[in-house]
């Protein structure tokens, strides 16, 4: 087929969720991996969600279904398969699957380990991709067997097929250089070849359209993007023979990438105009000769769309474009199934959301609505217009007592607290701890007993005060491990804790909890984010008779253990009608509430953890400044509101800290621990650059593996700390939470660290 043949299209989605609406492939992935199935039946497992999937697409009335959207694992180690770029490490692997599976998860074959490849956040989102290596000998080769077999699977449904692939631009930009080589993005042209050949291979094929994902034109994260842009697909664009070619583009707004892209021979476009705005289009004309695809439908969070409003924004997208498709914003991938499987939910709320489904259904109807002119939708129209004016006048979004309080704290600065030396005086005098204190950073394993009694309660096998009483005797028995032990500052080991974002989102008001609101988070690995769509406020304590409980157990001083407004909300679906600056400020006073109360009941240190501050880091540098304020403010605020001898601590991890750093040492906390066993202290320096001055505690071992380490390593670590370090200031304790970790693995890693703690003092 040629360019000039492929019929243009008028609904679409840029991807779908592919894990299965039960978790089907989650499950079935895990067996296979356990070999308690075949690959006959994990493949007949994916055929069959992949043929559900394109039925449901098909059947609610798109006309251009995307393919190759499903995974084993990860899209990105997809592409890399179909570029034949994975590292000469799986290549011992014969089969080809399990090499796939190797590199994704490491492990070890015919006696030899094989380290994973890394794994990272993509763009902005929670989920996570494998990083492409590409070292001094990586070739490139293509492989297009999976998308293939995928197309060739796909034909009978009788709907046009549309291929995704990662672009080039974003491949390399999101690889990493291994080996010594230079950096990826230097071998574009030569990958481009790959891309080229395939695009032929597809035109032999009889593909009219292809998908070529380039989310990264959407961030500061190349130089020169639409330089880049432009070189490119002039290059794919120029083929004699190809299909036509649809760059999408998502997460934001594009700058110079839009005219670039205009420039070149390729059909149409992809815009994010949820993240990003509409205005850009007219200025530029070239568009007027190409197709948009108009992402006006939210992909990436799980609100209803304003009709009305998303065909205003069509009409302006016509002015500018030659012609419109309708479509998500982004792939759906990032949000549940369908709300139909959700019950509990009251029918206000209810009528806001829009969950992958339902986002099909939303494209289906703008695109008939556009077309036929509103009347056509007419319905539709009202329905939506309906949740849109329910939600403006629901109390729950505005409860005026929150908001006044919150103004009452900024008026009378009480985000700040007193100056960090008279409260590290206070504090001392309080706590009188040794030098060099040693801690945990707030869990303990969560052993198989532990979950089966959480399983227990949800199955109605025992009541909640058996539940209890069990999640009571673990904390004890954390209490008297950590005695024995010998550490300095206790925690209660968050038994009782799903999940450290859940925990919260279920006491607090303003969230709700899906039942099986499922999204990948990487690999067969899904989460279930709460949903955030009102006011936020704590009906009542949510943690004080825990950490009471366990210190009354003990005269050592236990840390109270809280999630930060961040974190929150980076692990949440966050309403969308209010800046997200003030969403954070309302979740930062309930757990400023938290924090007041644990203080009244005697707790002398209270753990406020922000592991996510780097994930909301905005793609845009000229927004980064503004995230950095707001971000750094909803933890003073939730960290201000005790007495100066009452020390807050906070804990960081998952991330290079560079562009965050400065923040960091904003947050004021009195102690901050922070992950290093990887990085080899250097973060301690980075932190003395921006002037940090209050304690520390960069992790001394990696809980990420199963490995004991030895004292000797924690020793030097401690003594590489003091180098950068006074012993005032610095804190000893693992690099995160233990929860993943085996008890006997945590007793030794422990017992070492203390051990290398006193070696440490003792040298002073
Ligand atoms: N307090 C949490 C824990 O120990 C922190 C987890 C995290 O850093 N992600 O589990
Ligand atoms: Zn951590």
């Amino acid at each position: 087929m040629t360019t000039q043949s492929a019929p243009l299209f008028t609904a679409t989605v840029l991807g779908s969720p592919r894990i299965g609406p039960n978790r089907e492939l989650k499950r079935a992935v895990e067996k296979y991996w356990s070999d308690r199935i075949g690959r006959a039946e994990l493949d007949a497992v994916a055929a069959t969600l992949r043929g559900d999937t394109l039925r449901q697409l098909a059947d609610a009335g798109l006309d251009s279904i995307p393919v190759n959207t499903f995974s084993y694992y990860d899209h990105m180690l997809d592409q890399s398969v179909l570029l034949g770029t994975l590292p000469p490490r799986v290549a011992p692997v014969t089969d080809e699957l399990d090499r796939y599976f190797a590199a994704a998860r490491g492990g070890t074959y015919d006696g030899v380990d094989i380290a994973p490849l890394e794994m990272t956040k993509w763009f902005d989102t929670n989920y996570h991709y494998i990083v492409p290596e590409i070292g001094p000998d990586t070739t490139f080769m293509l492989n297009p067997a999976k998308i293939l077999a995928e197309l060739d699977e796909a034909s009978s449904v009788g709907v046009a097929l549309r291929p995704v692939i990662v672009g080039p631009i974003t491949y390399l930009a999101l690889s990493k250089a291994v080996g010594g080589a230079d950096a990826p993005i230097g071998r574009l042209d030569e990958l481009v070849g790959v891309y080229a050949e395939l695009l032929e291979l597809l035109a032999d094929k009889g593909v009219g359209w292809v998908q070529i994902d380039e989310p990264v034109l959407v961030t500061d994260n190349v130089d020169n993007a639409g330089a880049l842009a432009e070189r490119v697909y002039s290059r794919l664009g120029g083929l004699a023979k190809r299909p036509a070619v649809f760059v999408a583009t998502y997460f934001g707004e594009l700058t110079d990438a839009l005219p670039a892209l205009a420039r070149t021979p390729i059909e149409a476009i992809g815009v994010d105009l949820v993240y990003g705005g509409v205005d850009a289009l007219s200025a530029v004309p070239a568009l007027a000769g190409k197709t948009v695809v108009a992402g006006v439908v939210d992909g990436r969070n799980i609100w209803r769309t304003d009709l009305a409003a998303a065909l205003d924004t069509l009409d302006t997208v016509t002015r500018a474009a030659g012609n419109v498709v309708v479509s998500t914003s982004c792939s759906t991938l990032h949000v549940p199934y369908s709300l139909e499987r959700e019950t509990g939910i009251d029918e206000a709320l209810r009528s806001w959301l829009a969950f992958g489904a339902e986002k099909v259904t939303e494209v289906v109807a703008l695109a008939k609505g556009f077309a036929q002119g509103r009347d056509a939708i007419a319905a539709e129209v009202e329905t939506s217009n309906a949740a849109v004016a329910s939600r403006r006048v629901d109390p729950r979004l505005n409860n005026a007592d929150v908001r006044s309080r919150i103004a009452e704290i900024r008026s009378a600065g009480a985000t700040n607290r007193g100056q960090a030396a008279d409260r590290r005086a206070a504090q001392e005098a309080r706590l009188n701890l040794p030098p060099l204190p040693t801690t945990t950073i707030g869990s303990y394993p969560q052993t198989t007993e532990i979950r089966v009694a959480r399983a227990d309660l949800r199955a109605g096998k025992i009541d909640d005060a058996t539940y209890q009483q069990k999640m009571r005797d673990e904390v004890a028995a954390v209490i008297k491990l950590q005695e024995e032990l010998d550490i300095d500052v206790l925690v209660h080991g968050e038994p009782e804790r799903n999940d450290m974002v859940q925990y919260f989102a279920e006491q607090l008001e303003g969230f709700f909890a899906t039942q099986n609101g499922w999204v990948q988070s990487y690999g067969s690995r899904c989460v279930r984010p709460p949903v955030l769509f009102g006011d936020v406020f704590r009906p009542a304590p949510m943690t004080v008779a825990w950490t009471s409980y366990a210190q009354s157990l003990t005269a050592r001083p236990v840390k109270g253990m809280l999630t930060g407004p961040v974190t929150i909300l980076a692990w949440s679906f966050v309403r969308d009608d209010q800046p997200l600056a003030d969403t954070a400020a309302q979740v930062a006073l309930a757990i400023r509430d938290e924090t007041v109360d644990l203080e009244r009941s005697g707790v002398a240190i209270i753990q406020v953890d922000e592991p996510a501050l780097r994930e909301l880091l905005p793609l845009r540098t000229r927004q980064k400044q503004e995230y950095l304020m707001w971000s750094v403010e909803a933890f003073r605020l939730a960290t201000a509101g005790v007495r100066d001898d009452t020390q807050i601590h906070t804990h960081l991890c998952y991330s290079e800290f560079g562009e965050v750093i400065g923040a960091i040492a904003d947050l004021d906390a009195d102690v901050t621990s922070i992950e290093a066993a990887r990085s080899h202290m250097e973060v301690l320096d980075d932190l003395n650059a921006v002037g940090f001055s209050n304690g520390v505690g960069p992790g001394v071992y990696d809980i990420h593996s199963p490995r004991v380490p030895n004292t000797d390593e924690m020793t030097t670590a401690l003594r590489e700390a003091l180098a950068a370090v006074p012993a005032e200031r610095l804190w000893v304790n693992p690099d995160c939470g233990l929860k993943t970790r085996k008890n006997d693995e945590v007793v030794e890693s422990l017992r070492h660290m203390v051990e290398a703690a006193k070696t440490v003092r003792a040298e002073r």
